[in-house]
């Protein structure tokens, strides 16, 4: 439920009401918005009467009751206003939202070694990028596959931080990594395989780094909202979605199927900001492209997308990874589109390779 002030409303009033709610055993929330202030009341509202909650002040304008099950994450929570999650990175802080340039994450599925974590990150930040993406802990198919190099890849990505000033997106797999994982971390991810392991989102969320959740393999957008209330419940309010591809019959041609449709979807349900990733939901490289541009087209507020130095060495992900100019390519393909739709941050002034000073070339 949700109480909306009139924009009159005096200095303490907002106060005043919310502690006359409290007689009700929920908890207020004041949410300051660009247009209005609202209360939103946490716990168990369904036997509360709006009218009476109306009648507490001739300030309050209206009592919405939020039907859905996701009440954070509804986007009558915010009134309508979408939220923004603003990242402290070297570089400077870097804002995932509907009325911000479109947050460009890019880095290989594991980090694999210094010399390609560094060269990538050096590479994609040249390109744009403002995050450099790599799994240490990585969630596989099969036991006997690469796991990631794990505390040890942590310390090559907090490395690469500090050559290239990017920020950090990595996953965390186990509420017992989660202190070491977010140390490095500028965004914790949670993966697709771990969106509903409830112990992980309770951790994250009562944490406080920002959190990108992913999609489960078939989960469906109620079931990913309602984890992301987990962790808006806990008390953390930065929470990315990153559509990464769902389960359907096809798995010859694509590994996953995009559901593009779920940007205007959740457009419709909640204020938070949404990033696409096309490299899992497609699988393979030479898709890659074609739907990060859709997805601009779409309304991505960001996308992830894995590159790798040398994809047919890679000890993950490899058939879907761009090579470092495959994706310096994609990043200048899609700059008109993405200043098209006023949602590009200025073209970097030179992509050619940059200059590599303490790194070799790998391969
Ligand atoms: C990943 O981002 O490396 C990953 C494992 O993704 P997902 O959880 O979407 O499969
Ligand atoms: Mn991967």
């Amino acid at each position: 439920m949700i109480v909306v002030m009139k924009s009159d409303s005096p200095a303490g009033e907002v106060e005043r009401i919310s502690k006359e709610l409290c007689y009700w055993n929920v908890i207020p929330e004041k949410l300051l918005g660009s247009h209005k202030v609202v209360i939103g009341l946490l716990g168990e509202t369904a036997e509360i009467d709006p009218k009476q909650i109306q009648n507490l002040s001739p300030f309050i304008e209206q009592v919405i009751r939020v039907k859905k099950p996701f009440k954070k994450a509804s986007l009558e929570f915010r009134y309508g206003e979408p939220s923004e999650v603003v990242v402290p990175t070297p570089n400077g802080p870097v804002t995932f939202g509907q009325n911000h340039p479109i947050v460009l994450v890019a880095g290989p599925c594991s980090v694999e070694n210094e010399q390609m974590i560094v060269e990538t990150a050096q590479r994609v930040k040249a390109a744009g990028a403002q995050f450099l993406r790599g799994g240490a802990y990585k969630p596989r198919t099969s036991p006997y596959a690469f796991q990631g190099h794990g505390e040890s890849a942590l310390d090559l990505l907090a490395n690469a931080r500090e050559v290239t000033g990017l920020g950090i997106i990595t996953e965390v797999m186990d509420t017992s990594d989660l202190e070491k994982v977010a140390s490095i971390a500028d965004v914790v991810q949670i993966g697709a395989r771990n969106m509903q392991n409830f112990s992980l989102l309770k951790k994250v969320g009562a944490f406080g780094k920002p959190v990108l959740l992913k999609r489960g393999l078939s989960a469906t957008i109620e079931d990913w909202l309602m984890a992301a209330e987990y962790i808006l419940a806990a008390g953390n309010p930065n929470v990315i979605l990153c559509e990464r591809g769902i389960r359907t019959f096809d798995r010859q041609h694509t590994r996953n199927t995009l559901d593009l449709s779920a940007i205007p979807v959740l457009r419709t349900l909640t204020h938070l900001p949404v990033m696409i990733d096309p490299s899992h939901a497609t699988g393979f490289s030479e898709f890659v492209p074609s739907m990060a541009m859709a997805s601009i087209a779409a309304g991505a507020d960001s996308l992830m997308i894995e590159v790798h130095p040398n994809p047919s060495l890679a000890l993950s992900d490899g058939p879907q990874s761009l090579t470092l100019e495959g994706f310096e390519k994609l990043m200048q393909e899609m700059a008109p589109l993405g200043q098209f739709f006023g949602r590009w941050t200025k073209t970097p002034p030179s992509i050619a390779t940059p200059m590599l000073p303490k790194v070799l070339k790998w391969g």
